[in-house]
């Protein structure tokens, strides 16, 4: 049985002040009890307070990006360890806003992912179609292609601690979410090469996140199909009350 997984994308939206109102407010908000794993994902330099603000609760910290080295002359990034130093646990990688608005390739994903592994870090992965793949019939090649590239050369060891989201772009930050048929029929499909290319078990165990439109009104049906294990949230991630009815939804 895997554990629901929710998790917030902040992305660059909230301020330091917002940011730490709104883990007071997920601190009050979110259901006591242990049956599902929260994460927040604030912008990177706010890691550090609001580290501070969730210590003594069951939420996890993430980050949005990495970069793959481990130190040195790379203006502008941070490491895996910068980040577990800081107090994460989870990064986000292969997010579609930085595949398709920052450029970067499986490749460059996939030289992050083995970083966050070897340092400690789970990493989020995301895959995900763009409207114009979906409609020419693309789409389980797209999200193969990427599955297969973000994390080639991953062991199988270092495999049942990877979550993946499947985020299609058309959905994310539109309002318009797949429904639970498309989005299961991606994760089910998700689950067939997970066991291909790392056996039965790691399949079973690994998490596919859906990500794109998550509310409080759509999570349920949503969260109720057999593969969808949990959802990374973007815009209903930034209130507290809104995000605590999905991880509630993920709960029952
Ligand atoms: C996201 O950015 O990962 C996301 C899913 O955003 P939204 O929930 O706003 O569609």
């Amino acid at each position: 049985m895997r554990r629901p997984f929710i998790a917030g994308n902040w992305k660059m939206n909230t301020t330091r002040s917002e940011a730490l109102d709104l883990v007071q407010g997920l601190r009050q908000a979110l259901p006591h009890g242990n049956s599902v794993d929260v994460a927040v994902c604030p912008p990177s330099v706010y890691l550090a307070p609001v580290a501070a603000a969730l210590e003594g609760s069951a939420i996890g910290l993430g980050a949005q990006n990495m970069y793959h080295e481990s130190g040195g002359a790379f203006t502008g990034e941070l490491s895996a360890a910068m980040l577990l130093d800081v107090g994460c646990r989870y990064v986000i990688l292969g997010h579609s806003e930085r595949r398709h608005i920052l450029g970067e390739s499986n490749e460059d994903v996939c030289r992050k992912v083995h970083a966050a592994l070897t340092a400690g870090l789970i990493p989020i992965v995301c895959v995900g179609e763009t409207l114009q793949e979906r409609e020419a019939g693309k789409t389980s090649d797209i999200v193969a292609e990427q599955f297969f590239g973000s994390l080639a050369g991953v062991s199988v060891a270092d495999a049942s601690r990877v979550v993946i989201a499947y985020e299609p772009v058309w959905a994310i930050g539109t309002g318009v979410n797949a429904t639970p048929e498309q989005a299961e029929e991606v994760h089910g499909n998700l689950r067939g090469i997970l066991a291909s290319r790392f056996g039965a078990a790691v399949a079973d165990q690994v998490r596919i996140q859906y990500g794109g439109s998550v509310k409080a009104d759509n999570a349920a049906e949503l969260l109720a199909k057999p593969n969808i294990d949990g959802a990374l949230v973007g815009g209903a991630s930034l209130k507290a009350a809104g995000f605590a009815a999905i991880v509630q939804a993920a709960a029952s």
